[in-house]
């Protein structure tokens, strides 16, 4: 009963993810007017408004002017949905809040990055601050998330000069070490690692595909933010002891 309404609670916190993710980049996020189509600027009425349903019935189209509105709002719906199960379903309630807090940045993130190259310094601070207050509430955890910052950004920043001077271009950008400290404050100091390292090798990956399908382009840009905090999701939902498994060997 608490996880079902976990989920519809993700649901509408989808919503308001969207909102966030539509207006941070474009400075409109403290404009009083209401959620609008990007295209017509038409206001979405109340009875339209609601997660994912709303969507569906319109089929995927603005009411008013019948331009597509983005896959991207019911995916972040069903994606916050899931998150909010999934914390309902496996951590207590610090660690289910704070679970749910940094996981919908990472999704915010994800998709700005994607889409702008920007990661927003709001995103970032307001993290920070839900890890000062879970600290606050579990002194015992800082040490861990402190070794776990150091960690991801001394790593990550050797990552970059690295590849900078290798392809000659900055590769990576200051909000990349921005997230990094926040990841690492998440995953701790030995699963940050694994992190960059499962990032790098995705973003090759696809970027290989990519060379592949659309010619190969040594200057195209790539966001990296999607896959440092996919990599970190990840590994904090497959809880892997990366230190005791090696420790079998
Ligand atoms: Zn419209």
């Amino acid at each position: 009963m608490v996880q079902l309404f976990a989920i519809m609670l993700g649901l509408t916190f989808g919503s308001f993810l969207n909102v966030v993710i539509y207006r941070l980049p474009r400075n409109l996020f403290f404009s009083k007017s209401r959620s609008f189509c990007p295209h017509c600027k038409y206001q979405i009425p109340f009875h339209s408004n609601i997660p994912v349903i709303s969507y569906l019935i319109q089929g995927g189209k603005c009411t008013n002017c019948a331009a597509s509105i983005s896959r991207h709002y019911p995916i972040v719906e069903l994606l916050s949905a899931l998150i909010w199960g999934w914390a309902s379903f496996n951590y207590g309630l610090h660690q289910g809040i704070l679970f749910i807090w940094i996981c919908s940045i990472l999704l915010a993130i994800s998709i700005i990055d994607h889409e702008t190259f920007i990661i927003p310094f709001p995103l970032i601070i307001s993290a920070l601050l839900g890890f000062l207050v879970y600290i606050y509430f579990n002194p015992t955890e800082w040490r861990v998330s402190f070794w776990g910052a150091i960690m991801g950004v001394g790593y990550l920043s050797l990552v970059f000069l690295l590849t900078s001077a290798i392809f000659n271009k900055q590769t990576l950008g200051l909000g990349d070490l921005q997230l990094i400290a926040i990841t690492g404050m998440w995953l701790g100091p030995v699963n940050v690692l694994l992190s960059v390292f499962i990032s790098a090798l995705l973003a090759l990956i696809i970027w290989g595909i990519l060379s592949l399908f659309k010619g190969f382009d040594r200057n195209r840009a790539m966001p990296f933010g999607p896959y440092l905090s996919g990599s970190a999701i990840l590994l904090y939902v497959l809880d892997i002891d990366l230190l005791t498994y090696l420790s079998t060997f």
